[in-house]
Parts: structure tokens; C-alpha cells; sequence
């Protein structure tokens, strides 16, 4: 038998307990006793699915309360500076994570970032010249005893220095010229020490992530890592992780490190094989991640046994098997689902990618009942062959450039707007969904059970869009929103509608914090059959004067918050979903609407790791949004919205976007962020975020117009907009309104101050 594992495993719970458990704890409905026990039944649960598919190790480390780059900082006791005089517990790490009022204090949340290019979020670490770093949090050394205590074989899983360092950022304090990486040093005397804290506890191997391995990355980094590991770092064995690229571009490092072995995500990038295998030392282990972590799909397994049975023969037991990357970014079981049809054959979730493992390892070994079976398994994929939309193929091939984009420049179409819409300077607006509260969540859950009728469950939501426009009316806000009662979820709700798309039941992926998606399965072509928006649109807008935006989600982000079909490409998927929305977008303003918002939260996260592909990706979603806003007549306003703080290197990407309005992401980082946009002369309409949403803190007035000052530093106030950082939807009323009334306060004294 040869060594499978998994490099991490889903935290959620099959019924997203953890979730649940937190935001009982969080709201004071429960004690830390039972989130604790809650806790500790899914670790129990997910080592035992590891062990019962024959792992030869349960992963350990990947459990977190909130998340695990947070776990790190805290095991590290790197505190962000407002937390330093804290005890570190499980409070004042959830302080760290979501900020914390009254206490006397007021500390805003952490930053938080995308997880490379995944839709998980971390808490991102700071540093500055006075960061100390000692071995503190205890969790993962307790949960190593916990797993050994169930008699399982434990291999840790910890998040390497060097990705740690390069995940992070300077905070605020930080001395303009302060390098992070002169942390190192430090860094690793902990590290040292962790380590021989896990040897002790009787571990063999510790699997080391170094995702930044899959990066193109510069000398000083390559040098950081070849002081990490040059000498052996730990006395255990190491398993030197990367995840969701090749590491071709620093194999002269990774070759000259002292580890024992080297995880290869051979889902991503298959192609890195053939070369790493050259230089792949004598001694060192290969761990195959052959088995993708991040889809939804059944692995075809023959392809996989012939692919590597040359291989099992040369490497024998110094070939493992694994999971490409984290189990983290898949749902978690399938046997639950119950409404997806035959699709379900074409399906595997966590707990299935376990003994796809289990038959690969066994088939090749040559056992012949798992042969069969894994023939039988690809057979059944076979089975489900995918109709071919010949209409929409010929409709796509036949759009003109000039179908492709709007008609007029953004001048023009600024100054007919500008007659059009007669709004105040510094319009005031929000990003779409208002507050998800318990009774249309209930209301949703009864309609999908059918106990609440179809009539009913629209009065109500007509209830709940009138009750936002009167709210937003007595706020004062300008372009208002009908708030997005219907919709559960940005990307589900579209997915529902459209053709081509299939949702499970319990799908649920892990975002942030106790946040999940259930992110939509596209198995076949992508049609719009019917209306998506309009009729709540047109209902909200005919409810008062003001404009009321018409609120799409974008091809880039519908594409990149579901699990995509793999036999055509992204770029067509893309527009599939764009010619489906452009329709929409007609049909909107044949309605009456003229402010149409496309959100594109996504695209950046859709980016490939690697630079010398982002040319190419963001030439095929860039026209995939133009599209889908192509039919949209010069009087009809563009907004899109992007929450994320990174813009730089993809400034001229989101100028060709085009859109009249861009509201962004913008508070935590004190909008230092607009330099960029300022740097690159970005001709349009912005709404730099003036608070932050994913915080319960209420902004004053105060904090707002310093906000809103320092944007008018970077961009002419003619073509600013105040706007929260993102949706609501996570907020209650009374912090929603509280702060939308300050943003409007603080609006108004900016205005009369002119
Ligand atoms: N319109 C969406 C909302 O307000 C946008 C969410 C997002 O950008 N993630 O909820
Ligand atoms: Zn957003």
C-alpha cells in the first residue's frame, strides 16, 4: 500500500455546526463550552473519515475557530498592535478577527484577503520593526494530543514561515523603509521551537505549506526561502507543501532545501511532473496531488492509474497520493444530497475525494477489485454526456466587435447621465443587499419547503423591498437599491434561474470566519429562459423617484463562485453567462431602470497565480463584462462593484471594464488604495468604500469625512460617490441604519462645506 493524505480537510461540519455554534456564542446564546465541544466532535468526525478511508495519517492544524493564517499569528504571538495588551484566548482572537467595541476600546477588524486565488478569506498578519515573536497559542499542540489520544496517526499541518511572512503586511506603524523579511531571523528561532514542541508530542512527519511556491517569485523571497530550510529546520520530517501551480519557477531553490519530501498539486498544474521529476533528490518523498481539491467532479481514476503506475513503479513507497490542495475549498459529503439526478454520478465532495484515494492507492497496487471499481466509476462519467447548444454557439460567433461594448465614450455618456439622473455631488448609494434578517431567512426556508405558498412567499418579499426603499428614503440616500430579499445568495440566486446550472443541498464551502458559500455546479451550456430580475426590479423602482439601481452579478464572478464544468474553457463559460446577462440589461431598461449595477467581485480572485498568464485572463473577462453591459443604451448608468484592495497591477484591466461607477472595497485600507487609481488616471466614476460592512462597528461622522477627505485627495471630488465597503446583507437594521445615517450626515457636511 502506498501513503495517502489529505492536506487538509473542511472545518464547517456536514450541517455547518462550527458556523452555527459560532454565531451562537458570538450573539451570547451559548457558552464556550459548547462551541468548544462542537469543535471538537468535527474534528473527531473528520479524522475519523480519514482514517476509515485508510489515510496513513489524520491531518491536524487545519481546524480553526476562525481561521488558520489567524491560528498561525496567534501560535506565533504576533498580535496585531491594537490587541498587544491582550490575553490571547479564544475572545481576543475573535476580536482580532472581527474588531470589538465597547470594552472601552474600539478596535477595527483585521484586514482580511483573499487565499490566493480561492474565495476563502484570511486574516492577514502585520508586522513592523518591533514585532517579537514567541511561541504562544497552544491549539495546535492540544489538537496533536487530541488526535493521538483517538488513536489515530498524526501528521500536523502548519502554515510555513515564509508564505507567513509574505501573506502578511506592514501595519500601520510600520517605518516606511521596514522590510518584513528582516523578521526572518526571528521568525525561525519560534518556528525551531515549534517544531521541536510537535517531535516531542512523537510526530514523524509535519507537513510544511509553502504555497508561495507557486508564485513567480523574486530573489529576496527565494533567498528567504533557501535561509528557512537550507539547514534543517525541524527534527521531524518535513513534507514541503504548495498548492494550485507549479513550483517550476523556483525548482533551483526547492531543490536545495533540506526536507524529506515535496507535495506537488498535479491537478492544477499536471505538467510540472515530467521536469520536477529530473531533480527530484534521491531521498525525497512525492506527494501526488492528483486528486483536485477545489472541484466538485469525480477524479477519472483509469486516466490517473495509467498516468502513474510507471511511476508507483519507480518511486515505490516514496510515492504518495494526496489531495491537490486543502479539502478546505470543496463541500464536504455527497451521500446528503438528494435533488441532483443523475448529475450526482458526476460528483465527488470531501468526503468522496477520500476513497477516490482509497481505490486509487488500491488499483495501483493491482488490486483488481478496485480496478473494477474505478472503471466502473469513470464509466458512469461517461455515461453523461453534456447536449450541444448549437443556438447559442451560432449566436456567440456571430456578435460584431460593436456588439461587444456600448456605443458612446464615457464622456459622452457621463454628460447624458449627468442631464438624466440630476444627482448631488458626492452621490450617496449602497452596494445592493440589505439586512438578511431571521424572518427572510425563515420565510425563504419555508417557501423551499413548501410550507409557505408561492403567492405568500412574494407578498412577503414585496413587504420586505418596500419596507428597504422607505428605509432608504428616510436615510436620504440617493441611488437607492430594492435590497435583494429574494436572493440568498449573489451567484445561487442567478444560477437558479439560468439554464445550465445545478445547486446542492448542502454544497457549503467555507469563505470567512463562520461566512459559507454553496457555490452552483455548472454541468451543461449557460441560457437565460426567462427574466432574472426585472420583475423585483421594476417593483422597487415603481415604489418612489429616485433611481433604483438593477442589480446583476457578473460573468466573471458567476463563473468564479461556481464549481465549472472542465470540458470547456473558462473564457466560454464566461460568455455564455454574458450574452444571458446583456439580455437582462435590455430588458431592465426596457423596464424603466437606469442605473444597472454588475458586480465583479470576483475577478480578481479569478486571476491565475501566475503573471505571465494574467494577460490572458483578463483579456477573456474584461469582454465578458462589456458584454453582458453591450446593451445598455448611453443614458443608462454602469455601475459595477469589485470588494477587494489590490488594484495595482490590474489598473488598466478595470479602466477597460468601462463601467460609468466603480465602487470598491476601500476602509480598511484607508484608502490608500486610490493611489493607484489616481497613478493610473482612471477616467471614470468612484465609490471608494467609506466603512467597513464585515464589522459590527458603527463609523461616525467623523471617521467618514476624514475617509471621504483623504479619497479627495487622490480623486477630483466631481467624480467621487459615497458607498459602504460592500453589501449589507451581514448586518442587522438598526447597525445598518445607524451607519448609513452617519455616511449620510457626513455626506451632507461635506456638500454644504463646498
Ligand atoms: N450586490 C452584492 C451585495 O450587496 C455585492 C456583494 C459582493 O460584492 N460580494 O450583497
Ligand atoms: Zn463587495
Amino acid at each position: 500500500m502506498s501513503t495517502t493524505h489529505v492536506l487538509g480537510y473542511p472545518r464547517i461540519g456536514k450541517q455547518r455546526e462550527l458556523k452555527f455554534a459560532l454565531e451562537s456564542y458570538w450573539r451570547g446564546d451559548s457558552s464556550q463550552q459548547e462551541l468548544l465541544q462542537v469543535g471538537k466532535n468535527i474534528r473527531q468526525q473528520n479524522w475519523q473519515a480519514q482514517k476509515d478511508s485508510g489515510q496513513a495519517w489524520v491531518t491536524v492544524g487545519d481546524f480553526a475557530w476562525y481561521d488558520q493564517v489567524l491560528n498561525t499569528s496567534l501560535l506565533l504571538g504576533n498580535l496585531p498592535k491594537r490587541h498587544q495588551s491582550e490575553q490571547i484566548n479564544l475572545d481576543s482572537m475573535f476580536a482580532i478577527a472581527r474588531g470589538q467595541q465597547g470594552c472601552g476600546c474600539n478596535h477595527a477588524a483585521s484586514d482580511m484577503s483573499k487565499w490566493f486565488n480561492t474565495n476563502y478569506h484570511y486574516i492577514v498578519p502585520e508586522f513592523s520593526e518591533d514585532s517579537v515573536f514567541s511561541l504562544q497559542w497552544q491549539q495546535l499542540f492540544d489538537e496533536i494530543r487530541e488526535a493521538f489520544e483517538q488513536g489515530h496517526a498524526v501528521k500536523p499541518v502548519i502554515l510555513g514561515p515564509v508564505s507567513y511572512l509574505y501573506l502578511g503586511k506592514n501595519d500601520d506603524q510600520a517605518a516606511s523603509n521596514f522590510d518584513r523579511l528582516s523578521l526572518l531571523p526571528q521568525l525561525l528561532t519560534v518556528y525551531r521551537e515549534i517544531f521541536q514542541a510537535i517531535a516531542d508530542l512523537g510526530v514523524e512527519w509535519v507537513q510544511v505549506d509553502e504555497p508561495i511556491l507557486g508564485l513567480e517569485l523574486d530573489s529576496q523571497w527565494q533567498d528567504a526561502l533557501l535561509a528557512a530550510y537550507k539547514t534543517k529546520l525541524s527534527p521531524t520530517k518535513l513534507l514541503l507543501t504548495s498548492y494550485f501551480a507549479d513550483v517550476l519557477d523556483n525548482a533551483e531553490v526547492i531543490k536545495q532545501l533540506a526536507v524529506d519530501g515535496l507535495h506537488l498539486d498535479l491537478s492544477a498544474a499536471p505538467q510540472q511532473l515530467e521536469q520536477v521529476l529530473t531533480w527530484l533528490p534521491e531521498a525525497w518523498v512525492l506527494s501526488a496531488g492528483v486528486i483536485n481539491g477545489r472541484n466538485v467532479w469525480r477524479a477519472n481514476l483509469p486516466e490517473i492509474i495509467e498516468n502513474y503506475s510507471s511511476l508507483k513503479v519507480r518511486l515505490g513507497e516514496r510515492l504518495w497520493l494526496a489531495s491537490s490542495c486543502s479539502l478546505l475549498h470543496s463541500p464536504l459529503d455527497l451521500e446528503s444530497e438528494t435533488d441532483l439526478g443523475d448529475a450526482k454520478y458526476r460528483l465527488a465532495f470531501a468526503e468522496q475525494k477520500l476513497s477516490e484515494l482509497q481505490i486509487l492507492d488500491e488499483a495501483l497496487n493491482g488490486e483488481a477489485d478496485a480496478l473494477r471499481l474505478s472503471r466502473q466509476y469513470s464509466a458512469a462519467l461517461q455515461n453523461l454526456n453534456k447536449k450541444n447548444n448549437s443556438s447559442l454557439q451560432q449566436r456567440i460567433s456571430a456578435l460584431t466587435p460593436a456588439e461587444r461594448e456600448r456605443t458612446l465614450s464615457f464622456e459622452q455618456r457621463q454628460e447624458i447621465q449627468q442631464k438624466s439622473l440630476q444627482l448631488p455631488p458626492l452621490p450617496t448609494t449602497t452596494i445592493g443587499s440589505f439586512p438578511q434578517t431571521n424572518e427572510i431567512r425563515r420565510q425563504r426556508r419555508e417557501y423551499k419547503a413548501g410550507q409557505l405558498s408561492q403567492a405568500d412567499y412574494d407578498a412577503a418579499l414585496a413587504q420586505h423591498i418596500k419596507d428597504a426603499i422607505e428605509r432608504q428614503e428616510r436615510l436620504d440616500l440617493d441611488v437607492l437599491v430594492h435590497g435583494e430579499a429574494e436572493r440568498n445568495d449573489m451567484v445561487e440566486y442567478f444560477a437558479e434561474l439560468l439554464d445550465g446550472f445545478i445547486a446542492s443541498r448542502f454544497g457549503w464551502v467555507q469563505s470567512y470566519g463562520s461566512r459559507c458559500v454553496k457555490p452552483a455546479i455548472i454541468v451543461d451550456d449557460i441560457e437565460r429562459a426567462k427574466p432574472l430580475t426585472i420583475e423585483w426590479s421594476s417593483y422597487a423602482q415603481s415604489l418612489t423617484n429616485k433611481p433604483v439601481k438593477g442589480m446583476l452579478t457578473g460573468p466573471v464572478t458567476i463563473l468564479t463562485w461556481s464549481f465549472a464544468r472542465e470540458d470547456i474553457s473558462r473564457a466560454q463559460i464566461a460568455e455564455q453567462i454574458a450574452i444571458a446577462l446583456n439580455d437582462e440589461v435590455a430588458e431592465l431598461q426596457q423596464a424603466g431602470i437606469q442605473v444597472i449595477q454588475i458586480d465583479e467581485p470576483a475577478i480578481r480572485e479569478g486571476m491565475p497565480l501566475k503573471r505571465s498568464q494574467w494577460d490572458d485572463y483578463l483579456n477573456w473577462a474584461v469582454s465578458a463584462f462589456k458584454l453582458s453591459a453591450a446593451s445598455a443604451k448611453p443614458e443608462t448608468q454602469i455601475h459595477t462593484h469589485m470588494c477587494y484592495s489590490e488594484f495595482n497591477d490590474i489598473m488598466p484591466a478595470v479602466a477597460a471594464l468601462d463601467a460609468d461607477v466603480l465602487t470598491i472595497e476601500t476602509s480598511r485600507s484607508a484608502m490608500s488604495l486610490l493611489q493607484a487609481f489616481e497613478h493610473f488616471e482612471y477616467p471614470n466614476e468612484i465609490g471608494p468604500g467609506v466603512y467597513d460592512i464585515h464589522s459590527p462597528n458603527i463609523p461616525s461622522i467623523d471617521d467618514i469625512k476624514a475617509l471621504i477627505d483623504k479619497a479627495a485627495q487622490w480623486i477630483p471630488l466631481q467624480r467621487l460617490w459615497v458607498n459602504p465597503d460592500c453589501g449589507l446583507k451581514t448586518r442587522n437594521w438598526q447597525e445598518t441604519e445607524a451607519a448609513l445615517n452617519n455616511m449620510v450626515l457626513a455626506t451632507k457636511e461635506l456638500r454644504a462645506s463646498f
